[in-house]
């Protein structure tokens, strides 16, 4: 404890961090601007069912289109968001976009049209106490039916209980399936799991990424299949870019998966007739 005291010490006085803490308030800034002038916009990459690489959900993904830096990935600017508090307002925003472009699928595409929609809610919007009913307003508000949608939650959201945990019942009885992000990679995945009602897992690509390599990097993937079937839950596999991780998890018994091998997240994904995704080696009809 006194260590980190003294290591707090040094950092408040480091000019690095006075260049870091410039940085993160123009950054904010311009989150702010860019959520008033509409720099932000979705991708939707497929998941799909194996092994007919059929596509049975798309999740949407956010970019922000820096007028300067062009494209930023979330990853360098969500955390910014969070910190700020802006990421309520931005979450709303992305949700009721994604929600109101597959309700148009719906629509315009019907039985070819992308399956279940996923949206990722951050920690802090989960936590809101006004979430549950931002979700029934927006379904309403867009006509997407609520079994369409599918939440994508972390498990740092959840190991605190409280509000959050109580949000996935209301958002449960709504009739929205919720689904636990980046499995496996939390300090508590599978004692969650017995205190979380969720529906879906998607095991984290680190544990995908070398299935192929031994059998022993397999054990984990297989695992976690067994624990959530056990549990009657459905596991997506993130993350694949190989034919043989698909083939891999094919034989281990994965019925999902998602990664670039089936789609790479693009603003129009070409959805086709049969709603089987294109380039992964399997005939598709357009
Ligand atoms: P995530 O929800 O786990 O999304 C999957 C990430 O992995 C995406 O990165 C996706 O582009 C990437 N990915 C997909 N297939 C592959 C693959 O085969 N190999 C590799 N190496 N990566 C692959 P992205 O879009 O940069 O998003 C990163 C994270 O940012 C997301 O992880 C999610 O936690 C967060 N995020 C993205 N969009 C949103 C959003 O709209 N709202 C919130 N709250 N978070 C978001
Ligand atoms: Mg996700
Ligand atoms: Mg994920
Ligand atoms: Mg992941």
């Amino acid at each position: 404890y006194a260590a980190k005291q003294a290591g707090e010490r040094h950092r408040r006085y480091s000019p690095d961090l006075d260049v870091q803490a410039a940085e993160e308030a123009r950054t904010g800034a311009e989150l702010r601007t860019a959520l008033d002038e509409g720099q932000f916009h979705l991708v939707y990459q497929p998941v799909v069912s194996l092994p007919d690489h059929r596509m049975v959900a798309v999740e949407a993904l956010v970019r922000w289109d820096h007028p300067v830096r062009g494209t930023v990935a979330p990853a360098d600017f969500l955390p910014v968001a969070e910190r700020s508090g802006l990421i309520i307002e931005l979450g709303d925003w992305i949700l009721r976009t994604a929600c109101a472009q597959a309700a148009g699928w719906l629509r315009t595409l019907g039985a070819a049209a992308p399956g279940r929609l996923h949206v990722n809610v951050s920690d802090r919007q989960l936590a809101d106490p006004g979430f549950p009913a931002l979700v029934a307003a927006t379904l309403a508000e867009t006509r997407l039916p609520a079994d369409h949608l599918t939440l994508e939650v972390s498990e740092t959201a959840l190991i605190h209980g409280g509000e959050a945990v109580r949000a996935l019942d209301d958002l449960r009885a709504l009739g929205v399936p919720v689904a636990l992000d980046d499995f496996g990679t939390g300090h508590s995945s599978l004692g969650l799991l017995q205190a979380v009602p969720v529906d879906v897992i998607k095991v984290d690509k680190s544990f995908i990424a070398s299935i192929t390599r031994t059998g022993r990097h397999a054990v984990i993937a297989t695992a976690l299949l067994q624990v959530s079937d056990g549990l009657g839950l459905a596991a997506v596999a993130e993350g694949v870019e190989t034919a043989e991780q698909a083939a891999e998890l094919h034989r281990i018994g994965y019925r999902f998966a998602q990664g670039h091998l089936f789609g790479e997240p693009s603003a129009e994904p070409r959805f086709h007739g049969t709603g089987v995704v294109a380039g992964t080696g399997v005939a598709t009809v357009s």
